[in-house]
C-alpha cells in the first residue's frame, strides 16, 4: 500500500468534506433545514447515501448527520516517520468522499447548479422520462445529473443478462481529441457504457468528443455527467442503485452493497491526465466499490496481494505504452482496462466504415439528419429470411440489385427489399422467422442507422454522417452476414444477402416475403389456447422497453406480429436461455377473460414488479401491455360503444382525436393502459380477439390498408362472427376521421355495437 496515495486521498477527503460542511451551512442559513432536496427522477433518494447509510434524505437538515458521519471517517494524515497500514484509512477516506460529493451535488440542485452545463452541448436522445434534463434541456447546453430509475433498469437488465459487459468511468481530459474518440470507439465496441466526468485544467473528455462531433447521451451509451470530479459521484449512484434494485438489497446494508459490486459490476474507472489530491480521494471511494482505477498518467500503484484482491490502482503512463502511434496506444490502454477488470467479452467485428456495437441500438435519426430513408411514409422496405439448400448459397456474398441512394435527393425516400439467405445443416424452416427478427437489432448495431419495424413495415434510415463515411447499400448485408455467422453460427454455415432496389425485382420479392408471411402466420390455424398448458413469453424487446413483456400463445401472437407460438418455440430451441420462455398457464381465475397464477406470477416477475394481473382476452381489465413494435394500435371509441384499431402503415386522423404517432405514445412504453392495446394484425382475426369485451364485433373503425391488405382474412372473420357484411359496417378513414362521423355510419349500416352491452 503507498503511502503516498493514503496522503493525498486522505488529504483530498478533508478538503472535500469541509467544502460540504461550507456548502451545507451557507445552504441551512439561506434555504433553511425544511427545504426539500432530491436527485431527479429516482425513487432512492440521494443513493449513495441512501445504500450506505441507509438514510432516506428528504430535507436539507436532514444531511447534517450524513455530514457527520463523512466527517468520523476522516482520519489525519500518515506523518513521514510511522508506518501503518494505510488501506483501511484509504478507504474510509474514499468513502467520506463519495458522500460529500452527494451531499454537494444535492445541494447545487437546490440552487439550480446541477446538472452543470456547456453551452452548445446537446444531447442525443437522451431519457424519455426526464425531458427537462436531458432531451429538451440538452438544448440549452445542460449535461446528464443523474441517471433516471427507468434507464437504470434499462441498463441493469444488459448488464445482469450480460448483452453489457459492464461500464466506464472516465475522468479527466486524454492526450488529444483523436485519442478521447479513440477510447471511447473501443468502449462502444465492446458494449460497454461509458460515463464521463472531470477535467484537467479546465479541460475536459466531454468537450474533446463534444469538439470531435461525437453524439453523447442515453442513446449512444456516452453520459456525460458534469466537468468536475465531484460528478462521479453519478456512476457510484448508479452502481449503488443496480444493487438495491438487481441485488435486492436494502439501503444501509453497505458491506453488501459493497460486495454485490466487487462480484457482479463489472466497472472500472479511467483517469486521463494528471491526478490531483480529489481525484485520489475519489479513487479511494471507487475502490470502496471493488472498481479498479487505471491512470494514463505516472502515479504509485496499488496492486492485489492476498488482502486487497479487488483495491487496484494501476499506472500505464500512455508515452510509455507501446505502439506504432497514438491510436494503437489508446486502444492498448482500453485492452488494458478490460484485462484488470476481468470483463468477458464478446467482439463481433462487423465489417462497415461506421461504429458498431449494440450501444447504437436505441439510437434514433432524426429527419434533419437523415441521407435517405427506405419504408415509412414514401416508400416501402421489407425484409425475408429463408432457408434454402447448400448448395445455393454463396457464404458472405452481397449482391445490390439495383440502383444505390446517390441520386436520391438528401431526405428523399427509396424503396428497398433485404433478402437474406441462409443455409445450415442444423437449420430448420421453422427457424426462418426467429432469424428474420435479428435483423431489427443487428442493423440497428450500426452507428447512424436506425431501423424500426419488421417484415413488409420495416423502416431504415441512413444518417447523413453515416452517409459521409461511406456507409451504402452493401453494408447492410456485410453486417447481416457477419452477426448472423457469429451469433447463430450453430445453426447456420452460411448467409448471402440480396439487396434490392431494382423495382420490378423489388415488387416480385415483395410478394414472395408476404406469401411466406401469410404461410408462417396460417401455419398455426388449427391450434387453440386451450390445447396447450403453456404458453411463451418474449422478453426480446426489453432493451428498449425494460418492463414490457409479450405474452405469446397460439391464438395471440406478438404484437410485432412477427413472433408467434412456433417461433417461440423454436427460439427456445435454439437457445433455451434466451427470450423465450415456455410458462406454464397455471390455474384459471377467470377463464373468460383469459387470467391465468402462472401468467400473472411470470408477469409480475418479468415487469419488476410493474404488471401485477395481465389478462390475455380483453382490452379493459388488465390488458397486456406494449414495447414499441405493435403493427396496429386497439383503442376504445366509448361514444360508439366499441373499438378502433389502427395500423402502423396509416397516417390519417384517427375518431380518438389523434394519429398513429400521437397514439403510440400511449400504448407503449411498458405501461398498462386499459382501453388502450398494441397487436400483431394478425390477432384481429383470432377468435380470442379481445372476446370478454365481445371480440371483433366490437371494431367500429379500422385503417383502410388493413381492410384491403387482410380482405381474405376478415371475410373468414366475419362469417365466423355470423356477420358477412360486418367490414363494411366498419367505418375506416375515408368514411370519417371523427366521432360524430362514426356513429353516423354506424347507425346507417346497423353496426352490432350499438346494439351490444355497454363496454364499461
Ligand atoms: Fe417479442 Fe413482443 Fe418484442 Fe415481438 S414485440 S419481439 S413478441 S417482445
Ligand atoms: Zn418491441
Amino acid at each position: 500500500m503507498s503511502r503516498y496515495i493514503a496522503t493525498r486521498a486522505i488529504r483530498g477527503a478533508n478538503l472535500i468534506v469541509n467544502e460540504a460542511e461550507a456548502l451545507l451551512n451557507k445552504a441551512l442559513t439561506e434555504k433553511g433545514p425544511e427545504t426539500p432536496v432530491a436527485f431527479p427522477n429516482t425513487a432512492y433518494y440521494l443513493p449513495t447515501i441512501l445504500g450506505m447509510t441507509g438514510r432516506e434524505i428528504g430535507r436539507l437538515g436532514e444531511l447534517t448527520s450524513v455530514l457527520q458521519h463523512a466527517q468520523d471517517l476522516l482520519h489525519p494524515l500518515p506523518t513521514t516517520q510511522c508506518w501503518t497500514p494505510y488501506l483501511g484509512e484509504t478507504l474510509d477516506s474514499g468513502m467520506a468522499t463519495l458522500l460529500a460529493a452527494e451531499i454537494i451535488e444535492a445541494v447545487r440542485f437546490i440552487y439550480g447548479e446541477e446538472p452543470g452545463s456547456i453551452p452548445g452541448f446537446h444531447m442525443a436522445g437522451g431519457s424519455f422520462t426526464s425531458p427537462e434534463f436531458a432531451g429538451e434541456a440538452g438544448a440549452n447546453g445542460r449535461l446528464n445529473g443523474p441517471i433516471d430509475d427507468v434507464q437504470l433498469r434499462a441498463w441493469g437488465i444488459q448488464l445482469v443478462d450480460g448483452r453489457m459487459p459492464g461500464f466506464a468511468a472516465i475522468v479527466g481530459c486524454a492526450k488529444s481529441n483523436e485519442v478521447a474518440v479513440k477510447i471511447v470507439r473501443e468502449l462502444q465496441k465492446r458494449n460497454i457504457l461509458i460515463f464521463l466526468c472531470g477535467n484537467v485544467n479546465g479541460r475536459s473528455v466531454i468537450h474533446q468528443l463534444m469538439e470531435e462531433g461525437v453524439e453523447m447521451g442515453y442513446d449512444t451509451y456516452i453520459v456525460p455527467f458534469g466537468l468536475d470530479t465531484l460528478s462521479a459521484i453519478y456512476p457510484i449512484g448508479f452502481a449503488t442503485r443496480s444493487a438495491l434494485t438487481f441485488g435486492g438489497m436494502k439501503g444501509g446494508q453497505a458491506k453488501d452493497i459493497l460486495l454485490y459490486n466487487r462480484q457482479r459490476v463489472f466497472a472500472f474507472v479511467l483517469a486521463l491526465g494528471e491526478v490531483d489530491d480529489l481525484k485520489y480521494a475519489a479513487a479511494a471511494g471507487a475502490i470502496n466499490y471493488g472498481f479498479p482505477v487505471i491512470a494514463d498518467t505516472r502515479i504509485p500503484q496499488i496492486l492485489p496481494t492476498g488482502v486487497t484482491t479487488y483495491e487496484h490502482v494501476i499506472s500505464m503512463p500512455f508515452n510509455e505504452i507501446e505502439g506504432k502511434d497514438d491510436l494503437e496506444r489508446a486502444e492498448k490502454l482500453v485492452q488494458k482496462c478490460i484485462e484488470t477488470r476481468g470483463v468477458k467479452i464478446k467482439l463481433t467485428e462487423v465489417p462497415i466504415p461506421v461504429p458498431y456495437g449494440s450501444a447504437f441500438e436505441g439510437e434514433v435519426v432524426r429527419k434533419k439528419d437523415m441521407r435517405v430513408e427506405f419504408g415509412g411514409k414514401y416508400s416501402r422496405a421489407f425484409e425475408y429470411l429463408r432457408m434454402v439448400d447448400m448448395d445455393q448459397v454463396e457464404d458472405g456474398k452481397v449482391e445490390v440489385i439495383g440502383p444505390g441512394y446517390d441520386d436520391v435527393p438528401a431526405e428523399g425516400a427509396m424503396d428497398l427489399g433485404i433478402i437474406v439467405e441462409v443455409a445450415g445443416r442444423k437449420m430448420q424452416q421453422d427457424f426462418e422467422p426467429v432469424l428474420e427478427r435479428q435483423i431489427h437489432y443487428f442493423v440497428n448495431g450500426a452507428s447512424g442507422i436506425q431501423h424500426i419495424g419488421q417484415r413488409d413495415i420495416a423502416w431504415i434510415r441512413i444518417s447523413k454522417a453515416a452517409a459521409d463515411k461511406g456507409f451504402s447499400l452493401r453494408h447492410f448485408g456485410d453486417i447481416l452476414h457477419a452477426r448472423f455467422m457469429a451469433d447463430f453460427g450453430a445453426i447456420v454455415d452460411k448467409v448471402q444477402v440480396k439487396i434490392i432496389t431494382k423495382p420490378a425485382l423489388h415488387a416480385e420479392w415483395l410478394a414472395k416475403a408476404r406469401a411466406a408471411y401469410d404461410h408462417r402466420n396460417r401455419r398455426l390455424a388449427d391450434m387453440t389456447d386451450e390445447a396447450v398448458d403453456e404458453f411463451y413469453t418474449c422478453t426480446l424487446c426489453q432493451s428498449f422497453a425494460p418492463t414490457h413483456l409479450c405474452l405469446v400463445s397460439p391464438q395471440r401472437l406478438g404484437l410485432c406480429g412477427a413472433y408467434n407460438y412456433l417461433d417461440c418455440a423454436a427460439s427456445y430451441s435454439i437457445n433455451p436461455t434466451g427470450p423465450n420462455q415456455p410458462v406454464r398457464k397455471g390455474s384459471v381465475i377467470d377463464k373468460e377473460r383469459g387470467i391465468y397464477t402462472g401468467l400473472n406470477e411470470i408477469a409480475r416477475a418479468k415487469s419488476q414488479g410493474k404488471v401485477e394481473e395481465v389478462a390475455m382476452y380483453s382490452i379493459m381489465t388488465s390488458p397486456m401491455t406494449a414495447c414499441g413494435c405493435f403493427e396496429c394500435i386497439v383503442m376504445l371509441i366509448p361514444e360508439a360503444n366499441g373499438v378502433m384499431v389502427v395500423s402502423r402503415e396509416d397516417t390519417s386522423m384517427t375518431p380518438a382525436g389523434m394519429t398513429f404517432s400521437t397514439l403510440a405514445g400511449m400504448a407503449g412504453g411498458g405501461l398498462q393502459t386499459p382501453g388502450v392495446m398494441g397487436v400483431g394484425k394478425y390477432y384481429l382475426t383470432s377468435p380470442k380477439f379481445i372476446p370478454a369485451d365481445g371480440g371483433f364485433k366490437r371494431v367500429v373503425w379500422m385503417s383502410s390498408v388493413l381492410k384491403q391488405t387482410m380482405a381474405d382474412e376478415l371475410a373468414e372473420v366475419t362469417a365466423r362472427e355470423g356477420d358477412p357484411d360486418l367490414i363494411s359496417k366498419i367505418a375506416d378513414e375515408t368514411i370519417c376521421t371523427d366521432t360524430d362521423g362514426l356513429l353516423a355510419h354506424l347507425e346507417a349500416t346497423g353496426h352490432p355495437a350499438l346494439m351490444m352491452e355497454p363496454m364499461f
